[in-house]
């Protein structure tokens, strides 16, 4: 049964009993009140009665003598004598020598009682008749109920048709509002089903209502998945689009060496050369996304130790130098205190390599590198600057993502890198608890900032490198 149906029906039958409770409270009270109208009559006459009533003895007997008891208006009497014989009675009972009330006989307090006798509905009311400390009889006197029992009734079918006709309009009155409340779920399931259909991540659930109440807030949250799913789906296919783009340039150089050479018949030796830099070319971009994919994945182990981070930086710088000699780009290294921090020393060394390589690479003949360390709190930040071409500001925010190059360095070119260095770098960072930014201006060069925690306490116990 579906979620409308069910509320429907719960709603329907909480409305329907709430409506025969208060008609069963309105019917008991009416009901009550026109029978308490009854006793009262019934209790007036007998109290003219008693008033007027006599008891003789007449043979030894107790006789009770009632005033003439013409009763014109529907009352009913009779007076017993305790051995059970009808004494007087009302002349509209004339030929009547049964007891209205048999159980009233042998009562000992006043008793209203209803009593059906044939046809006709009456209510008895039974007193006992005191001379003295001896109860001498009874006299009970009663009246029809026809016409209560007539106004109850149409009473109850009053009732029962106002709670039936409540029924039905709640009934129809919360389809309408479930139906309208619950509305924004089919567009999430069609929504649902139209993406799965069409394999289209791009649809977004339209909603108009108040966003912060509970569907709003459903939609939202769905509506937020699609964009994460999206994203991910997308970065995804650039990503496969990248590899299979890096891959093909080196595969079609490789190939068609080798068909030279098979069509040569021989072998020559700037064909093997050629493939053999490509090859390398192809290890390396494929060791690179190894250690970005287990970075990113958080799986790349971190083997910390207290590492000197100076001495890390003078280590890269040397690496580079020879780079920097070839292309006469002068690299200095400014003043600093030593800094002792707990990282995996390999791969904070992967990313002064990346950041510092770079700084080298995109700098033209002639220009400077430097590189700085400063040290806040628990902090401490390597500064990389370079008097390079700078990084245009509509590729600054990218230029971590992998495969990203900025339009300049597209070309290919033996130093061309794959646009996974920075990617690394900035997941290892991360790794370690630390961020990487940069700030550049194009034509004036571009500073990058890898920050990093001492995490004094991180190592404790480990062997010491530095
Ligand atoms: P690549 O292997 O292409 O260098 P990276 O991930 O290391 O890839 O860098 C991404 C892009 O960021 C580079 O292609 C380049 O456009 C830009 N970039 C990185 N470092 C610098 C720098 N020091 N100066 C100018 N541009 C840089």
């Amino acid at each position: 049964m579906s979620l409308r149906a069910r509320l429907t029906l719960l709603y329907s039958a909480v409305i329907g009993g709430v409506l025969l409770l208060l008609g069963g409270l309105v019917y008991g009270l009416v009901s009550a009140v026109l029978i308490r109208q009854i006793d009262r009559t019934l209790s007036q006459s007998f109290q003219e009665i008693l008033s007027a009533a006599q008891v003789s003895v007449v043979g030894g007997r107790r006789v009770i003598q009632l005033p003439p008891l013409d009763m014109a208006s529907g009352v009913f009497v009779q007076a017993w004598t305790l051995d059970g014989r009808l004494s007087a009675w009302s002349s509209n009972l004339q030929g009547f020598n049964r007891p209205l009330d048999p159980v009233g006989l042998s009562t000992a307090e006043p008793l209203f009682r209803d009593v059906t006798l044939g046809a006709a509905h009456l209510r008895v009311l039974s007193v006992p008749l005191q001379l003295g400390e001896h109860t001498v009889g009874v006299i009970q006197v009663a009246s029809r109920r026809n016409e209560v029992d007539a106004a109850l009734r149409v009473l109850l079918s009053v009732l029962s048709g106002a709670v039936l006709l409540g029924i039905v309009l709640g009934g129809l009155l919360v389809g309408w509002a479930t139906r309208r409340s619950l509305a924004p779920l089919d567009d999430v399931t069609q929504t649902a089903l139209r993406i799965t259909r069409a394999d289209d991540l791009a649809s977004r659930i339209p909603y108009h209502g108040p966003p912060d109440d509970e569907i709003g807030q459903l939609v939202s949250a769905f509506n937020r998945t699609l964009e994460r799913l999206e994203a991910l789906f997308d970065a995804q296919r650039r990503f496969v689009a990248d590899v299979s783009h890096e891959l093909r340039t080196p595969l079609t150089v490789i190939k068609g060496n080798v068909d030279l050479m098979r069509r040569m018949g021989a072998l020559d030796a700037e064909a093997l050369d050629s493939i053999q830099t490509e090859i390398e070319r192809l290890t390396r971009m494929v060791t690179d996304l190894l250690t970005l994919a287990r970075a990113e994945s958080g799986r790349l182990p971190l083997h910390r130790q207290r590492t000197d981070l100076g001495a890390l930086v003078l280590e890269v710088v040397g690496q580079v130098g020879v780079l920097a000699q070839a292309k006469a780009v002068q690299v200095q290294v400014g003043e600093f205190e030593p800094v002792s921090v707990c990282v995996d020393p390999d791969q904070i060394k992967q990313v002064l390599l990346n950041v510092i390589g770079n700084a080298v690479k995109y700098t033209p003949s002639g220009g400077q590198v430097s590189v700085s360390l400063s040290r806040e709190a628990q902090w401490v930040t390597v500064h990389v600057r370079d008097t390079g071409p700078g990084i245009p500001p509509e590729d600054v925010p990218h230029i971590f993502e992998r495969f990203y190059r900025a339009e300049k360095s597209r070309t290919r070119s033996d130093a061309r890198g794959f646009g996974l260095g920075l990617s690394i770098a900035y997941w290892i960072t991360r790794n370690h608890g630390g961020d990487i930014e940069v700030e550049s201006q194009v034509g004036e060069g571009s500073t990058f900032h890898i920050r990093l925690p001492l995490g004094e306490e991180a190592c404790q116990g480990r062997d010491s490198r530095a």
